[in-house]
């Protein structure tokens, strides 16, 4: 049997918070708002994966409204999502990823987003692909007030 998954996000950019890309902190000026991390590349993963595997969202498994999700790290939200899954007898086919962002350049990051990515779920690098495009300077997303991301993903069992 053969899934796929769609998952989205969008944070805020705001001063005095960090920008973490699917586990990697990028040197910018702003950082993603958000309850936790605010790491939005892996919070349209864990959606993706929940999405396919029909556990759940990202929103029922970590409420914001409680109070030990704060500042927490994306990177074991995922873990603990993609645990169930895998529990569920799902394996990965692939990630694929859009990242809207307008600054900074994500190119020289990607080999190493898709490394942490990579090492969250225990599967291979070529397994996961993110891919990043600018608003050109339109919207939300032009002008540098938020970064949204877009994942599909594929499950096989
Ligand atoms: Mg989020």
């Amino acid at each position: 049997m053969i899934r796929v998954g769609l998952g989205y996000d969008k944070h805020v950019l705001t001063e005095g918070r960090r920008l973490i890309l699917g586990g990697v902190e990028i040197p910018f000026e702003k950082g993603e708002a958000g309850h936790s991390d605010g790491d939005v590349l892996l919070h349209a993963i864990t959606d993706a994966l929940l999405g396919a595997s029909g556990l759940g969202d990202i929103g029922s498994y970590f409420p914001p409204s409680d109070p030990q999700w704060k500042d927490a790290d994306s990177k074991m939200l995922l873990s603990k999502c993609w645990d169930d899954v895998k529990a569920a007898g799902w394996n990965l086919g692939n990630l694929d990823c859009v990242i809207a962002l307008e600054k900074p350049k994500f190119l020289p990051f990607r080999d190493e987003v898709r490394k942490s990515i990579a090492t969250v779920l225990g599967c291979d690098f070529d397994q996961v692909f993110v891919k990043a495009k600018t608003g050109e300077k339109l919207g939300d997303v032009g002008t540098g007030k938020c970064v949204e991301v877009w994942c599909t993903c594929l499950l096989e069992k």
